[in-house]
């Protein structure tokens, strides 16, 4: 897939950003309409290569017209657009991947290889452009993995519009798309009769979002769209309890083999739906009560519309998938391995690997006074934990065997369990002097020892009802990224 057209160009890969002068203008390069490239990620631990499948033309840019190169350098993948003639950068996305998640997956360790469809929008180029694509290694270093000419005269560009019966609508207009941050709300195992609910439940979570900070600030810069696709049966798939639905962005639990993992590698789907609204962040809204979701950063968050502390699930995926955020917490399992190596400082900016303490991320955020690392009763805290965890297996055991009414009463009794352990965890915690306070607090990013998150609250942390904001390191890495599309 090399074009061979400038190995040179490879040079500049993880160049600096331009000075503000020197910086691409829009009109310059690119047309108001969204190029979308589409092509295959294949591999697995051992080898990772892409594959070209198809380019469409969508309809207008939703992206700011100033905020063409990525300050802010996040993500395992970063995508670049540039001149084959001078090298220079005119477009730059940082971004994660599922096939990035399944890398780390015990199957993909094993050398078992996996194909995942994905897809990167960009303006609509005047003129031929080169493509690059490229990987960080364990220790965080960009490495080439693709590159390729794009043409805009190419004739086999799909020009057709995409969603064929896809239903869209605004739900909260602020303005032009491309001065304002774009949310669009897709819905998944809605039915055809189900259109008035998708449009309550996207209205009940944009209210949620407009009312959380940084969002909240910056209300009238928000437009919230709403698009799906009727399905022909409600809710999702769940492997694990043999439920299978045939929905429309085909939505599951147990991705990467963990049951509350809800995600959908249907890429074509998502794309199809979410093309009929402008859009610069997707949320996905699944039918669905069963707590579960999930969130990759600049690809989409998933939640249940109906699940338990669903407010609160959707602020944090979306932490995930549009701030870019770390989980703070490290005591629930995932399927990952080693998924932040050993002495490598995270590129996420809500977790550190303190590796030098006079240089922490969020210093400027820190009160004089407050130890670095900061002590919070982490012993007993996990000790309260393993006592919980062993309690929660053996009730989950019993209600795995039970059914009926039976199966109802220990599901309740589980989750009356769970919030009495929510409450005795965090008048334990709310007891350590810097339970208010921005610092290091070790245990973060799932490893219980060398990551650090800022705070001992945050949504990211955990979401549970008594968690109701982000953090300050979190909400102003959101501001950030809000910002970006305000330019
Ligand atoms: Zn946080």
């Amino acid at each position: 897939m090399k074009t061979g057209a400038s190995l040179a160009v490879l040079l500049f890969l993880a160049s600096p950003v331009y000075p503000r002068e020197d910086a691409p203008r829009f009109g310059d390069w690119f047309r108001d309409a969204t190029l979308r490239v589409d092509y295959d990620h294949c591999g697995s631990a051992r080898s990772e290569r892409i594959y070209l499948d198809a380019l469409w033309k969508q309809g207008p840019w939703a992206g700011s017209f100033h905020g063409l190169l990525d300050p802010l350098d996040q993500g395992r993948y970063r995508a670049e657009v540039r001149d084959p003639a001078s090298g220079k950068l005119l477009f730059s996305r940082g971004f994660n991947s599922l096939f990035g998640e399944y890398k780390t997956t015990r199957p993909a360790l094993d050398g078992r290889g996996r194909v995942f469809h994905e897809s990167f929008l960009l303006p609509m180029p005047k003129k031929k452009v080169l493509f690059l694509l490229s990987a960080r290694d364990p220790r965080g270093k960009l490495r080439p993995l693709f590159q390729t000419l794009l043409d805009p005269g190419d004739r086999n560009i799909h020009r057709e519009k995409p969603g064929l019966g896809v239903v869209s609508f605004p739900v909260l207009r602020a303005g032009d798309p491309h001065a304002c941050l774009d949310v669009a709300f897709l819905g998944e195992g809605y039915k055809a009769d189900q259109a008035g609910k998708f449009k309550k439940d996207v209205e009940r979570f944009a209210g949620y979002l407009l009312s959380q900070p940084p969002f909240s600030r910056h209300k009238d810069r928000i437009n919230v769209w709403a698009a799906f696709r009727p399905s022909r049966q409600e809710g999702c798939d769940q492997p694990d309890r043999g439920i299978w639905r045939d929905t429309s962005l085909g939505a599951g639990h147990c991705a990467f083999g963990l049951p509350r993992y809800c995600l959908t590698f249907d890429n074509r789907a998502v794309q199809e739906v979410a093309a009929a609204v402008p859009w610069d962040t997707l949320a996905i809204l699944v039918n669905k009560k069963r707590y579960g979701g999930g969130g990759i950063y600049n690809l989409y968050c998933l939640f249940a519309a109906d699940g338990p502390d669903q407010d609160r699930v959707f602020l944090h995926e979306l932490g995930h998938s549009f701030g870019g955020l770390a989980d703070e917490y490290y005591s629930s399992r995932v399927a990952y391995n080693d998924f932040y190596p050993p002495g490598v400082e995270p590129r996420e900016p809500n977790i550190t690997a303190l590796l030098d303490p006079a240089r922490l991320k969020w210093k400027d955020l820190v009160e004089p006074g407050t130890p670095i690392p900061t002590p919070w009763g982490k012993e007993k805290y996990e000790a309260l934990q393993r006592e919980f965890l062993a309690r929660e297996r053996k009730v989950q055991a019993a209600l795995g065997r039970a059914r009926g009414r039976e199966r109802a009463a220990l599901a309740k009794d589980l989750q009356a369990m769970k919030a009495a352990h929510r409450k005795a965890l965090r008048a334990f915690l709310k007891k350590c002097p810097y339970w208010n306070k921005i610092g290091a607090f070790e245990g973060a990013g799932y490893a219980s020892k060398g990551l650090y998150r800022p705070s001992m609250h945050c949504l990211m942390y955990a979401f549970s009802p008594e968690e109701r904001t982000y953090c300050k390191v979190c909400e102003r890495a959101l501001e950030r990224r809000i910002a970006f599309f305000l330019e």
